[in-house]
């Protein structure tokens, strides 16, 4: 039979892109259905903008210091709108330089919204076109919860990248990555913030030593931490200004703006899904296996709408490596999600790779397990008024002492891990980092002459 063409991907994300790019280097005919901007995203309303603005308070955080390294500034004001136009110019050119990119590659752009109407026809608005393989990558939307009475007075990370006035006064609900980057962006430019979750500290999931040192820093930064506060509803009051009520009868008044970062679900309805077959998981995530192959033979799935690992580097490697599968006669090329390298830009960022020291104990057992762990307070805070701690883990198993995982949050986390997690991709162990020679003056040096906290 003869299709239009070879592979069709659906969503023009990171995913997506990145699949019918490789595909065609293999002299496959391609089209990507976009139904938004391409990008998807990561660049419109994800990483992009989030690390424009975490670059933003990053210089707000230097000017506060500035006076304790001798200068005399003075803080006159900050024009968020100013940076927002700038930043979503910066956006809007990347947009345009896909637009270039894809058509010099020769793959088509069908603009519009995507849906099957049978395993190799996708319809776009109306418009039918036919593919041998047709790939799902339509990502995520942020999660408001519909049991919330009112809850649509919040708005999500989308609405706070929409914010062209700095608001005043900010509520972000939860607790995950996404909140706490909104949330420690907002207070350190100059927004009174409150942090709203259901536990005591912040980022479920993550090693111990990150959850408490990242939770200290946020509130020894002026962030309002309200533990245990279970959402009930949201109000609008008379001044205008909204209010928070926990189902427990607490209150909490006065925010010209609330966040919800409670997660995110799938876009998987506008697909038609049921029309080939597809059925979603309790989640709501399309299920496919180690190929990223869906219930139906020429139908594959992937990045943030199957679940795994939600992060653009993930998507990307998902898409690269399905092409070459499909099309380089790479049969065995998988992907290997137990070392996936993270970074959270938290105020300070963090960077992890591999097992928390709790997930190490259930995965070897504790007699195999050893950690070390270190906290100090960096050269850049040594004398100055705010000090931002550093803290590192590692944590090692067998008697090789393979490093299955490492932890660190503190300033230059987010740039340090990416060499690191080369070294342990390639299998390093503790004597590996103890023989390499130390960078001096650096944080990053207290990883390879650490010495062991809790022996075993
Ligand atoms: C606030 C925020 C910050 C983030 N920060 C980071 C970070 O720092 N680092 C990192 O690695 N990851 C980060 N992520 C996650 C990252 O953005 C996603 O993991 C990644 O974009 C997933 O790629 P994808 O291809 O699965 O989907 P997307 O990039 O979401 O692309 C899907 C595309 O499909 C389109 N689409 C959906 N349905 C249809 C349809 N039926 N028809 C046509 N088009 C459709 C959408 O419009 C969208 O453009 C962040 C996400 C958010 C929300």
């Amino acid at each position: 039979m003869q299709y239009d063409y070879d592979l069709i991907a659906i969503g023009a994300g990171s995913g997506g892109l990145s699949v019918v790019e490789r595909a065609v280097e293999y002299g496959k005919k391609c089209a990507v259905v976009e139904a938004q901007k391409l990008g998807g995203t990561c660049v419109n309303i994800g990483c992009v903008p989030k690390k424009v603005m975490w670059f933003g308070a990053h210089i707000a955080e230097a000017l506060r210091d500035a006076p304790d390294f001798g200068f005399h500034v003075e803080r006159k004001g900050f024009d968020w709108s100013e940076l927002v136009k700038r930043r979503e110019t910066f956006i809007s050119n990347i947009n345009t330089w896909y637009r270039g990119y894809i058509k010099d590659l020769g793959i088509d752009l069908l603009q519009g919204w995507g849906s099957f109407v049978d395993e190799h026809t996708v319809s776009v608005d109306g418009k039918l076109f036919t593919a041998e393989t047709i790939v799902i990558a339509p990502g995520g939307r942020p999660l408001i919860p519909s049991e919330t009475e009112n809850a649509d007075l919040g708005i999500s990370s989308d609405g706070f990248f929409a914010l062209t006035e700095q608001p005043k006064n900010v509520a972000v609900i939860g607790s995950g990555y996404i909140a706490v980057e909104i949330a420690g962006v907002l207070q350190a430019l100059g927004t009174q913030t409150t942090l709203i979750s259901r536990k005591d500290l912040v980022l479920r999931g993550f090693d111990d030593l990150i959850r408490q040192t990242l939770t200290d820093a946020m509130i020894e930064s002026g962030i309002t931490k309200e533990y245990h506060f279970k959402v009930k509803k949201l109000m609008r009051t008379e001044s205008g200004t909204l209010s928070i009520e926990s189902e427990d009868g607490q209150q909490l008044d006065g925010f010209d703006q609330v966040i919800w970062a409670v997660g995110r679900e799938t876009v998987a309805e506008p697909l038609a899904l049921e029309n080939i077959g597809i059925q979603t998981n309790g989640k709501g995530f399309i299920e496919v296996d180690d190929s990223h192959q869906t219930q139906v033979p020429n139908v594959y799935a992937l990045g943030d709408v199957t679940g795994q690992a939600q992060l653009t580097p993930v998507a990307i490697r998902a898409g690269r490596y399905l092409a070459e599968r499909l099309y380089n006669h790479q049969p065995d090329l998988k992907m290997d999600l137990s070392k996936v390298p993270t970074v959270v830009f938290s105020h300070p960022p963090i960077g992890v790779m591999g097992l928390a020291e709790h997930e190490a104990y259930q995965q070897y057992g504790r007699d195999a397990v050893r950690i070390y762990q270190t906290d100090f307070t960096p050269m850049r805070y040594a004398f100055t008024k705010h000090q931002i701690k550093t803290a590192m883990k590692l944590v090692c198993v067998g008697d090789d002492q393979k490093i299955v995982g490492i932890h660190i949050i503190g300033e230059g986390a987010d740039e340090m891990l990416q060499g690191f997690a080369v070294a342990i991709q390639m299998g390093a162990t503790k004597a590996d980092f103890d023989a390499t020679i130390a960078i001096h003056p650096t944080s990053s040096e207290e990883l390879v002459t650490m010495r062991p906290m809790i022996l075993k």
